[in-house]
């Protein structure tokens, strides 16, 4: 099983090491970010399964940074665990924390958090027979992030992942290579059109070997449409 992926944003350095020293020896992939802007920076590449979020960040509050994360398609599926400091109210808290999947006040200890972290997971585990969404019968799993087809476990990129994500949940419908841009990375990125095509080209290329290099069309002079045949009576698009 590939490990788990977690990504810490807080923006105090002390705090920061010692999440990474103690999360990493518990066997979890660390991702950092010191600020809002730097952690938007990373998930436009890499999705991670669960995100610790400081409540008290310097650019943006957590909580603004929590709503930006759930406005996001590709993106408001990930769990959150925000750290909050002990002199926020409980009760505040609780009411602000709508988009949260748990809180965890400062200081803690980390046994504590390594729990907080694993109730949470499992949580998502647990509800991912409904997070599938299949096109024929490649699958995507929203809660492990994998995609298969039948049998077969497709290896995809995080961005890769990300595009079939977005396309999965929108299908049959015309998108521009700006549109995708904002969908998959938001307005604050810069990412050059081409780089759509790129992407779109290494996802045909895995689809290829079992025939579904042509689940993701272009569409001349405008972009790229997900064209399932199949979608009549599930399509949540429907006219
Ligand atoms: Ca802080």
């Amino acid at each position: 099983m590939p490990p788990v992926t977690l990504l810490i944003v807080e923006d105090e350095e002390a705090i920061r090491d010692m999440l990474r020293f103690s999360l990493s020896t518990a066997d979890f992939s660390l991702l950092d970010a010191e600020n809002a802007e730097q952690a938007k920076h990373l998930l436009a590449t890499r999705i991670p399964h669960l995100i610790i979020l400081d409540w008290m960040l310097p650019d943006k509050s957590g909580i603004d940074f929590l709503k930006w994360l759930r406005q996001q398609d590709s993106l408001s599926h990930i769990p959150v665990i925000m750290l909050t400091a002990k002199a926020e109210e409980e009760s505040k808290i609780k009411g602000l924390m709508a988009g949260a999947d748990d809180y965890i006040t400062k200081p803690f200890s980390i046994v504590e958090l390594i729990a907080r972290i694993k109730t949470v997971l499992r949580r998502g585990l647990l509800i991912s027979p409904a997070d599938q969404i299949t096109v024929r019968e490649l699958c995507l799993n929203i809660a492990n992030h994998t995609v298969s087809i039948g049998q077969h476990i497709l290896k995809l990129m995080p961005a890769e992942y990300k595009m079939l994500h977005f396309f999965m949940t929108h299908p049959n419908k015309i998108y521009t290579r700006d549109q995708l841009i904002n969908h998959l990375y938001g307005s604050t990125v810069y990412i050059d059109d081409r780089a759509i095509d790129g992407q779109v080209r290494r996802l045909r290329k895995k689809l290829r070997p079992y025939g579904y290099d042509d689940l993701i069309q272009t569409i001349r002079g405008s972009g790229y449409q997900l064209v399932n045949t199949q979608s009549k009576g599930s399509s949540r698009e429907k006219k």
